[in-house]
């Protein structure tokens, strides 16, 4: 396949800011026409084998040209394959979340830009639970808790539920039988600390969207239990109705669904953790939610 470039792709490349290496020509070929220059740093490895083109490095990321897969030769330009520079909001490598892996999906989470939230997070906090199992194997869960933002401590271990609120948790787990390493997986809403444990904005959560609905994707939850509003807000967007303006009450004790892969997975909103260490007298009617997740559960196996 001839890789040359015609006038009109080169000007596109120029266009964009972007330089094009070529591996030198030879023989007769060689003599014919100069050989272009080749800065040091293009000395990185080609991203795969024969004749694929690559960018210069610069100081800053460059996108890369690669040829079209039984393209008769035409180019496509794809983002850089470094992280975007700080001040610079954007998934990591404008991947298509939808079509990651379990460990891809980690990856990206762990070096997501996506919005401000990265500047001032210690860790992301993907989430953790399932029995033990390859580190990169989806969790086998029945249940999915999807908790608020994390805080201080969370940000600081990179797990989520952490602190008082995570201990409370674990006992309303044991409660149900079952823990964080029996049959369920705790992720927060957004993966990253909001300063002064701020609320997220809705952009944030928004931004952080995709990889929660992924998540659900391959986790494939029999049941998704929502602690508190931002969760509920993210998961019920699509099917309650204004559900911002909905008093955090009106969603508790109805069966709400998660359209995932051509499912619906059963909802159930409750209060956060917190929320009930700082409302005590809340915790009964979290445990007739979580009762009310059971029966729901019972009914749909
Ligand atoms: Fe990316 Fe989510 Fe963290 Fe924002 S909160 S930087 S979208 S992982």
């Amino acid at each position: 396949m001839s890789l040359d470039l015609d006038e009109r792709q080169r000007a596109m490349l120029q266009e964009m800011h972007v330089q094009v290496w070529w591996p030198p020509p030879s023989g007769a070929e060689a003599l014919a026409r100069a050989p272009e220059p080749v800065p040091a740093a293009t000395t990185a490895p080609l991203r795969s084998a024969g004749a694929t083109p690559r960018v210069a490095a610069a100081p800053a990321p460059l996108p890369v040209v690669e040829p079209v897969p039984g393209g008769e030769g035409n180019l496509r330009v794809r983002a850089a394959p470094n992280p975007p520079a700080p001040g610079v909001f954007a998934h990591p490598h404008d991947l298509d979340i939808a079509t990651l892996n379990w460990a891809a999906l980690q990856q990206a989470v762990s070096v997501c830009r996506a919005c401000p939230l990265c500047e001032t997070r210690k860790s992301t906090v993907f989430g953790v639970g399932g029995p033990p199992a390859e580190p990169q194997a989806v969790p086998q869960v029945d249940w999915l808790i999807v908790g608020e933002a994390p805080d201080e401590e969370e940000d600081r271990t990179g797990e989520p539920f952490a602190g008082q609120g995570g201990q409370l948790l674990d006992n309303m787990l044991r409660a149900m039988a079952l823990g964080r390493q029996h049959q369920v997986f705790l992720t927060p809403v957004v993966k990253c600390r909001p300063p002064g444990n701020r609320n997220p904005e809705p952009a944030e959560i928004a931004q952080c969207e995709p990889f929660l609905r992924r998540q659900i994707a391959l986790l494939q939850p029999k049941i998704i239990l929502a602690m508190g509003r931002f969760a509920a807000v993210a998961l019920l967007q699509d099917s309650v109705p204004d559900v911002r303006q909905l008093p955090p009450g009106k969603l508790r004790v109805r069966l709400h669904h998660y359209a995932s892969a051509g499912r619906k997975v059963p909802v159930v909103a409750t209060f956060s953790p917190n929320h009930l260490l700082r409302n005590q007298a809340e915790k009964a009617k979290a445990w007739a939610d979580l009762c009310f997740a059971m029966d729901a559960l019972r009914s749909t196996v």
